[in-house]
């Protein structure tokens, strides 16, 4: 890191965003999830996600300020625009206007149905992804427990339904997708696109950063890449935040190769 002292408000912002979240999840419980187990197995069965909006530890009052919190961090870094910052906020003082944008908005994406929260300033949705965490965190925690991700075998989040964000290459070589919402971790073919399902060896591209600890997957069919942690010869399991900063000129050489 200290070779990119360009990323270092980079670092400073993820640091503040874990550091809250991690206050904030501390303090919500562990949700009581009603689905029983056939119902769960059909979902899984069906790919589709399992958290339904219902099952979401929310207090109102706690995720408000979480919703406030995430939209300053990402102000004072300059990751939200001021006028974006302002719609945000006010929607956040509004007493009834933000649960039913959130219901909505979760609804539509995590496959359950709907349509996407009409009028919505640009940016809520990067501040809705990262302040929902820690409450989704907790849901992750408990259905993992109920459930076999060994079937899984979609590219979307099994908790969710969000995309992958991150990757992590376990020691026994397999690899492991990691949401970008929840954070949870699933089992996912190495040299299968997340996103486009494209599994054709010859049509994805990998290549490991100088120092090998990260690796690329860049899919020649949709275009998209994927960046991994590989942990086989690591010290330290993978850290979403810090690995994603760390590896922002992975970013760079992956764009230049045509991933977007
Ligand atoms: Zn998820
Ligand atoms: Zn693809």
């Amino acid at each position: 890191m200290t070779d990119h002292p360009e990323l270092a408000s980079a670092v400073e912002m993820q640091i503040a965003l874990v550091q809250m979240q991690r206050r904030v999840q501390s303090r919500v419980p562990l949700p009581w999830i009603s689905a029983e187990d056939a119902w769960l197995q059909e979902q899984q069965k069906a790919g589709r996600s399992l958290v339904r909006f219902k099952d979401i530890p929310l207090e109102w009052s706690d995720f408000r300020l979480t919703f406030r919190q995430t939209a300053d961090i990402l102000r004072r870094f300059d990751a939200l625009e001021p006028a974006d910052y302002d719609a945000i906020v006010t929607i956040a003082r509004e007493g009834n206007a933000l649960e039913p944008i959130v219901s909505q908005w979760y609804e539509a994406t995590s496959g359950a149905g709907g349509p996407m929260p009409e009028g919505a300033p640009p940016g809520l949705e990067q501040v809705l992804v990262l302040a929902l965490r820690p409450f989704l965190a907790r849901c992750a925690e408990v259905l993992i427990q109920r459930v076999d991700l060994a079937s899984w075998a979609r590219g979307h989040c099994p908790f969710c339904g969000w995309e992958p964000e991150f990757a992590v290459i376990t020691p026994s070589g397999d690899r492991q997708l990691i949401c970008g919402r929840c954070s949870a971790q699933w089992p996912f073919a190495a040299f299968t696109c997340p996103f486009c399902a494209n599994d054709e060896r010859a049509r994805i591209t990998s290549f490991a950063a100088r120092d090998g600890r990260y690796r690329v997957y860049g899919c020649d069919a949709c275009h998209r890449y994927l960046k991994a942690y590989d942990a086989r010869n690591a010290t330290r399991p993978v850290m979403v935040a810090v690995d994603s900063i760390a590896t922002l000129p992975l970013d760079a050489a992956a764009m230049q190769r045509g991933y977007a």
